[in-house]
């Protein structure tokens, strides 16, 4: 019991650690005429990034992310990963938890 407890104490502090999350993915479309294949007679090089997403009542929502700022969403995005699978561990824990006292 007192192992379990600490397990859950341990999958929510890790939990914690990887606050920072966002579910989603990253494309990154032509600056000009705003398409990820380009279709601009003369082809140009610069790209905006953008994170897809979709959001609580499942409509597709789009944000514009600065160059600067891929390697932080690019974390963000692997992180969401990681609470999804803390999430499950905690799942696993609490149904553990809750046998353990539902057989006193
Ligand atoms: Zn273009």
């Amino acid at each position: 019991m007192k192992r379990l407890a600490q397990k859950r104490k341990t999958l929510l502090k890790k939990l914690d650690q990887n606050s920072e999350f966002v579910r989603g993915s990253i494309s990154s479309v032509c600056t000009t005429c705003n398409r990820a294949r380009c279709i601009c007679k003369k082809m140009s090089s610069r790209r905006a990034y953008r994170l897809t997403y979709k959001d609580n009542h499942q409509k597709t929502r789009i944000v514009y992310v600065p160059r600067d700022q891929l390697p932080r969403i690019r974390k963000m995005i692997a992180n969401y990963a990681r609470v999804r699978k803390i999430i499950e561990q905690l799942v696993e824990t609490n149904i553990k938890i809750f046998k353990e006292e539902a057989r006193r």
